[in-house]
């Protein structure tokens, strides 16, 4: 993994509350996100403390030394998509030219602390997708989430017979991405509380959310040109969390034979703060290995580097606030935490395998994992894990129970890095409130 000065752990910045304890946005993080503000105007900007730097603004004042014509003029732009087409290397350019910016120590940094007004504070803008999201594709990447929801179905057989040798993934659908922030509308849809129907048509009664990772591609594939598993971090931009809002009767009713469709389709949320994978580098640890009754992965799907390193190293966790815990100023409640490394593919792994047919994946597409789930109870990553298809309710602070989602319930995806002698680096929230259908 490469590392330079901008992941040094003893670096400062002018900014206050960069140095806070428990910030998700220290030096070392520098996360990438559009931000509206209340006048109209909208900016790439990069998060710092609990402040957001607009980054044309900054290179116009003359701040940010270095960067070439390419990245100067995408910082123009309204979406990180010109930016993050450009690839690896200007995103690595970017943020060491924002980092000396940002440091306490540096010539740039004293003359940027000197000009007024170059901050804003983040709970003075509203944030945006960070990206247009051309495609949308979710894999199914946790053995654990998979044996557990297979267990449900086929007692017998939990995991199908490709699960160990195909990265399983289905196409869904941009339109209905929404940051962070944004209500989600109960859903209507077909139902049937017998298998063999008839189905009515009615709110879901069992609508659930799904703690994910995605990943945002940078540089894309051409049409017929498959991307090599060693090249495949090159077209990575960079992270977001992921919510898979899912209609649990919806999707029983609808998923065979052709598998998710409206009961997914309705809303998910992301995060909107692209956290790259420089920022990321130094939490990157071993991908899961297979034990030896395991297969090994095709030729295509194995590389040392991966294997070595293709894992990220991010605690997560899920939120609950029901509206009578807000109402009785309540704090939320953690319902599960898990690990991201314990995916059974990489996100290398599943990139390749998208375009191992020729697929071309775009600047901006958005690939996510599929549920985080762990072996452990508390780390399961959906409310159908978690109460075993709602047979084993969960009981809140408040009193109230829960086996899916009701109305007014705000959920909450949190995602934290840590390592020995490394700062703490996090995603930022990625939110959503339950409304009535
Ligand atoms: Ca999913």
């Amino acid at each position: 993994m490469m590392l330079d000065a901008t992941h040094d752990p003893a670096l400062r910045s002018w900014v206050p509350s960069a140095q806070a304890p428990d910030t998700d946005f220290p030096i070392q993080n520098l996360p990438l996100g559009v931000a509206a503000w209340g006048d109209g105007h909208v900016a790439i900007v990069i998060a710092i403390g609990d402040q957001v730097c607009d980054l044309a603004r900054a290179r116009a004042a003359g701040l940010l030394d270095g960067l070439d014509a390419a990245v100067a003029g995408a910082l123009q732009a309204p979406t990180l998509n010109p930016l993050v087409a450009l690839g690896r290397p200007a995103l690595t350019a970017l943020r060491g030219a924002v980092s000396r910016m940002l440091r306490a120590d540096t010539p740039e940094g004293a003359r940027a602390h000197a000009t007024s007004a170059l901050l804003t504070a983040a709970s003075e803008v509203t944030m945006r997708l960070p990206v247009a999201i051309g495609d949308y594709t979710d894999f199914y990447a946790s053995i654990d989430h998979a044996t557990n929801v297979g267990s449900m179905f086929r007692p017998d057989q939990p995991l199908l017979p490709n699960y160990r040798h195909v990265p399983i993934g289905y196409h869904g659908r941009a339109s209905s991405i929404v940051p962070s922030g944004t209500a989600i509308r109960r859903p209507q849809g077909q139902v049937a509380a017998n298998p063999a129907g008839p189905p009515t048509f009615a709110p879901t009664a069992r609508l659930d959310y799904e703690l994910e990772v995605g990943v945002v591609i940078g540089r894309g594939n051409a049409l017929g040109a498959p991307i090599p598993l060693a090249e495949a971090e090159q077209h990575l931009a960079g992270l977001v969390l992921v919510n898979d809002w899912s209609a649990r009767d919806m999707q029983a009713w609808e998923y065979q034979p052709l598998g998710p469709f409206l009961a997914k389709n309705f809303a998910t949320t992301i995060s909107p703060w692209l956290v790259t994978l420089d920022a990321l580098a130094p939490y990157r640890v071993a991908a899961r290995g297979r034990t030896t009754e395991e297969p090994a992965p095709l030729p295509y799907l194995t590389e040392a580097r991966d294997a070595a390193h293709g894992a990220f190293a991010i605690t997560l966790e899920v939120w609950l606030r029901s509206a009578a815990m807000r109402a009785a100023g309540m704090p939320a409640v953690r319902l599960s935490r898990g690990d991201f490394s314990s995916m059974y593919w990489t996100l290398a792994q599943m990139v390749t395998h998208h375009a191992s047919n020729g697929c071309n994946l775009q600047p901006g597409d958005l690939v996510a994992s599929g549920t985080v789930s762990g072996p452990t109870k508390d780390s399961r990553g959906c409310l159908l894990e978690l109460t075993w298809r709602g047979a084993e309710p969960i009981t809140l602070p408040s009193g109230e129970t829960r086996t899916f989602l009701a109305d007014g319930d705000e959920v909450t995806l949190c995602g934290v890095c840590e390592a020995p002698g490394r700062p703490r680096l996090g995603f930022g929230g990625c939110t959503g409130i339950v409304e009535g259908g």
